[in-house]
């Protein structure tokens, strides 16, 4: 997979759905094909459906190319999958009405294939905790800038970012977590961070952590202009993001970050094809929960 093909090209050499399937069974097999089921690695191709179907000579199990991962049930072809994948990869991303357009699919497509990308760069990261010398920060997503500064404003929603330094303060690895508003009185009150730790942080760094707070002399300006990195990104992109998917978008602001070197295109595929879809109704339904609303915020 070359890594700095434009779009065009990009969808050229991929314009086949056999060159796409072939390319998939490739990152999803390296060393050839592995019955899921008994680890036998020869299969019967089965090519009468859409996508060729392996089953297994040995235990006669039958595995779907995109079973197990990000794909899995979709019926959009790979070249369009492939192309979101590439729209993703790019500094810049993309949002739901732009793909939709670009690949050609339904908006409610395009907005259910950005959820799963999102949900696999998710998954990702989240195999994978902060280690070594670790340093979080309070932030506040959509801060507002007039008073009164001393209640929550509807929007404002208290974050903590987390971040493996470098002895040179380099940053390896970032996370950025919503915290629970209802459980921090006001902007002032320090926000708890042990549950933070808990779930992105390694026992033997965890008691070195160096917790600061979002005010004040000793506050840690690198880790509070990430989140406001977020924010601006979020607000270009996204128009802005309320507080229901908020944790989503941050963590694919945060893959981008952890995993662009000079190209993002190699790991997003690998990701995909390495983790569980979600489906939609378990997206709906944990934004129906808490209902879902989404505000402008000030870029
Ligand atoms: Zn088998």
């Amino acid at each position: 997979m070359s890594e700095l093909l434009s779009f065009e090209a990009f969808s050229t050499f991929y314009e086949k759905e056999e060159t796409c399937v072939q390319a998939w069974f490739d990152m999803r097999w390296p060393d050839g094909f592995r019955c899921p089921r008994c680890q036998h690695p020869s299969a019967y191709v089965i090519k009468t459906r859409r996508l060729p179907l392996y089953e297994c000579q040995s235990c006669r199990a039958q595995t779907s190319l995109i079973a197990g991962t990000v794909m899995e049930g979709s019926r959009t072809s790979l070249r369009k999958w492939f192309q979101a994948i590439y729209l993703h990869s790019r500094p810049e991303s993309v949002n739901a009405v732009q793909l939709a357009r670009i690949i050609g699919v339904t908006y409610k497509t395009a907005w259910l294939i950005c959820h799963k990308l999102r949900h696999a760069m998710s998954q990702t990261d989240s195999a994978e905790l902060l280690s070594g010398l670790v340093r979080i920060s309070e932030a506040i997503y959509a801060r507002r800038i007039t008073p009164p500064f001393w209640s929550w404003h509807v929007p404002e929603q208290p974050l903590l970012v987390g971040a493996s330094v470098d002895d040179n303060g380099t940053i390896l690895k970032l996370k950025i977590e919503k915290q629970e508003k209802e459980a921090i009185k006001d902007p002032y009150t320090p926000f708890a961070v042990e549950g933070f730790i808990d779930r992105h942080v390694e026992r033997e760094a965890a008691a070195h952590a160096v917790v600061t707070r979002c005010t004040g002399r000793r506050r840690n300006l690198r880790l509070i202009s990430l989140a406001w990195e977020a924010e601006k990104w979020l607000a270009a992109v996204f128009g802005g993001i309320g507080s229901k998917h908020l944790q989503a978008y941050l963590n694919q602001f945060c893959y981008m970050f952890n995993h662009f070197r000079e190209s993002l295109l190699k790991p997003l595929f690998d990701s995909c094809v390495k983790s569980r879809t979600i489906t939609y109704r378990e997206l709906v339904g944990s934004a129906a929960e808490s209902g879902m609303v989404h505000y402008k915020i000030a870029s």
